[in-house]
């Protein structure tokens, strides 16, 4: 299952949904909360799509924002925190985060058990964090939090400098040296995070690599875009290599 990002900035999760801005191939489209930025193509998304799903909270702050007849134009559908909604083989659930009235992350699983998990906007440390299949850690403070909030069979992704390991049955975990590069390419911390994800991204491949690149070139101010791109190829090419001892050590 994978996760890709549209040029419109929608968020597709496995086969079935949009969250967060219209998709014209999406039978659902997720509001994960009521912020503008978050509704992008929202009409479109309510004339064409088979349902639009939100919590019942955000469904009432947009009938207050926006007056009531506008949610009216398509099939809401409105789903509290926790409670499933079964898409044609795929289920999907709406999570608490810690953001604004309502705000939600968006779970989907397939039949197979596979997780995909869009967490929208949120703040820590009061957003749950939903049991993970990948889990990044870049300090010591977050691995000791969230490594038992990792499921069985999944793989962890810390940074050597920041982060001593625990032994912990059933997880790959892969050290990835993201700080220690940064600072000696490029004097500083900055870009350790672009590093690992492009780690884990080349390992995982949960979303690809031309959707990350998308990403980088519209969120990254123009200065720091090469440097942002030269940072996620330095994360591939490391990945790729302690992906490739850790199948030597375990003889996967
Ligand atoms: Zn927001």
């Amino acid at each position: 299952m994978q996760a890709n990002v549209t040029r419109n900035g929608a968020i597709l999760l496995g086969k079935h949904v949009a969250c967060d801005s219209h998709d014209k191939t999406r039978l659902l489209r997720v509001v994960t909360h009521a912020h503008a930025d978050h509704m992008t193509g929202l009409q479109q998304s309510l004339r064409n799509c088979n349902a639009v799903v939100m919590t019942p909270a955000t469904k009432d702050l947009i009938d207050v924002l926006k007056g009531p007849r506008c949610l009216q134009r398509g099939n809401v559908k409105a789903i509290e925190y926790d409670e499933p909604l079964d898409v044609d083989g795929e289920r999907l659930t709406l999570h608490k985060v810690d953001h604004i009235l309502g705000a939600a992350q968006v779970l989907v699983e397939d039949a197979v058990g596979n997780r995909i998990l869009y967490t929208g906007d949120f703040r820590l440390p009061n957003t749950p964090v939903i049991k993970s299949d990948i889990l990044i850690a870049m300090s010591q403070a977050a691995y000791d939090k969230y490594l038992e909030d990792t499921a069985p069979g999944s793989i962890i992704f810390f940074d050597e400098k920041e982060v001593s390991k625990k032994e912990f049955n059933g997880i790959r975990q892969i050290g990835i040296p993201a700080t220690s590069c940064a600072l000696s390419q490029t004097g500083g911390k900055q870009v350790a995070n672009i590093i690992i994800l492009g780690a884990a991204v080349s390992v995982t491949n949960v979303v690809n690599k031309e959707s990350l690149l998308w990403a980088i070139r519209e969120n990254v101010d123009k200065r720091y875009l090469d440097l942002n791109q030269r940072s996620m190829e330095t994360g591939f090419a490391l990945g790729d290599e302690r992906w490739l001892s850790l199948e030597e050590r375990t003889g996967r």
